[in-house]
């Protein structure tokens, strides 16, 4: 049987131990029977998904368990949801990246072991801090203490793919103490770091207390010296950038959100997940109640549904590819929408080249060095 377009699988636990004061995610504390209820709805959405024609036309080969925590969910159900998944879908004859995300204080050593042997093969680990006062006024309910446990027991279990994802520009933080946790991170070896500067999003608590003027956030020149601690830093390690937050060793870059960063097809399980196949993007209701109610009475789940033409795709694939440090080919957008970039930009284009913003090389447009930290206004620009 000739393979499918190349895909990604997402699966969406919306479940966490307690909400952290800066998160806007689709997440939440479940009550009693939410897990259940859950369980049932993504398993269905799973077989109604498998029935698509477009999706049988889909084949995987990374599969990601995000969320919220899905390690929040016991690790049975999480090996028989991974279960489901290979037995429903098609996968690409090679070996697939399979990534769990993990939050401390959620799962032990014998947890881990059983994700190892049901088939993850890589840990994302929130660790966020390694400053315990930090972690307090983030709201994350495990110490740095903690975190480090968590790795040392993956490490054990067999996972020889980790990734950290580590946030600067907290409240009460110096670039002293982010150099302490970029510091004692790198220091564990892990094989990919995503390090995120915090936005404080409106609904959250910071929204809050930023708006009552009770948010000590450091100020733009030490977040400036945070970026260049982790230049350094960085510098100094086996790991190199190779998208706008995210930093790997050689051959371990997350394949899975590659595949996003190049505008490729996804299928997105569970409430508010996203998919991209078929030439249209939809987004499943972020509400588990909703979801599961109509799942189960054979409605529609999606909230919202884009057909994507042709112009739109390109111009999202250039957007989405100047997040990678390698840029976007010219050569292969061409190709997948016949639309020419230098022609399509033609004026816009000029300027940002003049100001080495971006550049062209290789048959690739990419931000330069001096583009990168303006990463966001160029993409205005394109968008
Ligand atoms: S653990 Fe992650 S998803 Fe859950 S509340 Fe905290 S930041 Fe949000």
């Amino acid at each position: 049987m000739a393979l499918g377009s190349r895909a990604g699988l997402y699966l969406h636990v919306p479940f966490c131990q307690k909400k952290c004061a800066y998160c806007s995610f689709y997440s939440f504390v479940p009550q009693p029977d939410d897990i259940r209820r859950y369980i049932e709805a993504v398993r269905l959405q799973m077989q109604q998904l498998a029935q698509d024609p477009d999706v049988r036309n889909l084949s995987f080969s990374t599969i990601f368990f995000g969320g919220g925590t899905p390690s929040n969910l016991p690790v049975e159900v999480l090996a028989q949801l991974l279960d489901d998944c290979r037995t429903l879908f098609t996968f690409t004859g090679e070996v697939p990246e399979i990534s769990i995300e993990v939050n401390p204080g959620t799962i032990d050593a014998a947890g881990l072991q059983q994700l190892r042997r049901a088939g993850f093969n890589r840990l994302s680990i929130g660790v966020q801090s390694l400053d315990d006062r930090e972690l307090r006024q983030l709201g994350r309910i495990h110490t740095s203490g903690e975190a480090l446990a968590t790795i040392v027991a993956a490490r054990s279990a067999g996972f020889d793919n980790l990734s950290f994802d580590l946030m600067y520009g907290l409240p009460g933080q110096t670039a002293h103490s982010w150099q302490e946790t970029l510091e004692r991170a790198l220091t564990i070896a892990p094989e990919h770091l995503s390090m995120y500067e915090l936005t404080v999003e409106e609904g959250t608590p910071f929204f809050k207390k930023a708006r009552q003027g009770q948010m000590n956030l450091p100020a733009e020149d030490a977040v400036l010296d945070m970026m260049v601690a982790i230049d350094t830093a960085i510098g100094r390690s086996p790991l190199a950038r190779y998208e706008i937050s995210n930093y790997a060793v050689a051959g371990r870059q997350c394949r899975h959100n590659l595949n996003y960063w190049n505008n490729g097809r996804y299928l997105g399980i569970g409430p508010g997940a996203v998919s991209a196949f078929g030439g249209k993007r939809r987004a499943a209701v972020a509400d588990l109640s909703a979801y599961c109610g109509r799942l189960a009475t054979g409605m529609d789940i999606w909230q919202e549904v884009e057909q994507l033409d042709s112009e739109t795709r390109f111009r999202e694939t250039v957007i989405m590819g100047l997040r990678l440090l390698a840029g976007v080919s010219i050569r292969e957008l061409r190709r997948r929408f016949g639309i020419d970039l230098p022609t399509y930009y033609n004026t816009t284009l000029d300027p940002l080249l003049d100001q080495q913003l971006v550049t062209i090389r290789a048959g690739r447009l990419a931000l330069t060095p001096k583009g990168l930290p303006l990463a966001n206004q160029v993409m205005a620009l394109l968008v």
